[in-house]
This record gives structure tokens, C-alpha cells and sequence, in this order.
């Protein structure tokens, strides 16, 4: 390098304000400057279903998922930000978040819990707890009725038409019946009265 040019670059920088900045007091805004840039991964807890692919998809074993306990972890200091588990969530509830992990003095692990569902049928809300077991069999926590298709709804419209019609014959069937038991009835009654 020439004695020029690098005079050029000492007077450019005596000008100039300092590359870097005093991290974490100051922060550059990141997400401007590098849009594809990894920070870490984020997990929407929400969204979800604590399948685990995203951890058998991690190549250095950074995430592990425990379905009955309800928890989704990471290892922040494992990860090497290669965004597989992202490409590989079904439920696209992971990102790769431009912020980076923050400074630690200590190596940690990052639990999630995921919230526990309401139980099935339980009323919803205090208030609801005098109203007993009409509130849990009409109230919100009760499962909507799925709609059916108007194929499904001819097939049941069907099968009602056979069952009325089976039971209007049993009707039928039986009230003949009673008529022939009364029928029979009679003459013994008759032969009675002669003797
Ligand atoms: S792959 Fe997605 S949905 Fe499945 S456990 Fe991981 S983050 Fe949750
Ligand atoms: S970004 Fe890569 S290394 Fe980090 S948790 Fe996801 S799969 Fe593992």
C-alpha cells in the first residue's frame, strides 16, 4: 500500500465518527442496516404445538422440546443461528429475530412455558360458577357444532325418511296386531255364553 493511500485513509478517519458504538448502551438500528441479518430465534409460544421438529431439525442440539411438561427451550450460547428450525416449523411459529442474544455473564438456557389450555366443558370466568352445569354444557367452553356438507346433509335427511318410516310401520304392525287379538277374542266369549 502506497504512502498515499494511506494517508488518505488516516485523514478520512481522523474526520470521521468511530465504527463502532458502545454496546449495549448504544445500539444500532440493525434491522435497517442488515434486514437478513440472524440474531436469535424467537418462538411464538402460542402458535405452538410442541411437536419437536424443530429440535430433531437443530443440528447442534440447541432446542429441546418436553410436550408434557408444556416447554419449548433453547440454548442461546448452542445455537449458530443457521435457521433450520425456522424453515422447518410446521406452524411457522419461529423467527429469526435481528437482536441479538444479550450479554450475559453466565451461560443460560431459555425456557418457554406454553399456557395450559381451558378444560374441556369448564365454565368460563368466576362468574359463572353458580350457574353450574347449565353453564358448562351451553356455555362458551362447549365444543361448536361443526357444519356439515350438503351431501351429509342429504345422507341424514335419508336415514331420517327410513326411520319414520320404519317406526310408522311398527305402528301400523301393531295396531293390526291388537285388532286380530280382539278378533280372537270375541268367539270365546260367544262360546261361553251358548254353554
Ligand atoms: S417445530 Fe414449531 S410447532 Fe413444532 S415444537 Fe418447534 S416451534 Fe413448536
Ligand atoms: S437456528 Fe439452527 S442452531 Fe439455532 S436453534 Fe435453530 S436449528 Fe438450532
Amino acid at each position: 500500500m502506497g504512502s498515499f493511500k494511506l494517508g488518505k485513509m488516516t485523514m478520512r478517519s481522523l474526520f470521521h465518527k468511530p465504527a463502532t458504538v458502545k454496546y449495549p448502551y448504544e445500539k444500532r438500528d440493525l434491522e435497517r442496516m442488515f434486514p437478513d441479518l440472524r440474531g436469535h430465534v424467537q418462538c411464538d409460544i402460542d402458535t405452538c404445538i410442541l411437536c419437536g421438529i424443530c429440535s430433531r431439525a437443530c443440528p447442534v442440539g440447541a432446542i429441546a422440546v418436553d410436550r408434557k411438561g408444556g416447554t419449548w427451550e433453547i440454548d442461546p450460547y448452542r445455537c449458530v443461528q443457521c435457521a433450520s428450525c425456522v424453515r422447518e416449523c410446521p406452524k411457522k411459529c419461529l423467527s429469526m429475530s435481528t437482536e441479538c442474544a444479550p450479554a450475559t455473564t453466565e451461560l443460560s438456557v431459555t425456557t418457554i412455558h406454553k399456557p395450559a389450555a381451558p378444560a374441556k366443558g369448564a365454565a368460563v370466568g368466576g362468574a359463572g360458577a353458580g350457574a353450574g352445569a347449565t353453564g358448562a354444557a351451553s356455555g362458551q367452553g362447549a365444543r361448536p357444532k361443526s357444519k356439515l356438507t350438503p351431501e351429509q346433509e342429504a345422507r341424514v335427511a335419508a336415514a331420517r325418511a327410513r326411520k319414520a318410516a320404519k317406526d310408522a310401520a311398527a305402528v301400523v304392525a301393531s295396531a293390526g296386531a291388537s285388532k286380530d287379538d280382539a278378533a280372537a277374542e270375541a268367539p270365546a266369549a260367544k262360546s261361553e255364553v251358548t254353554k
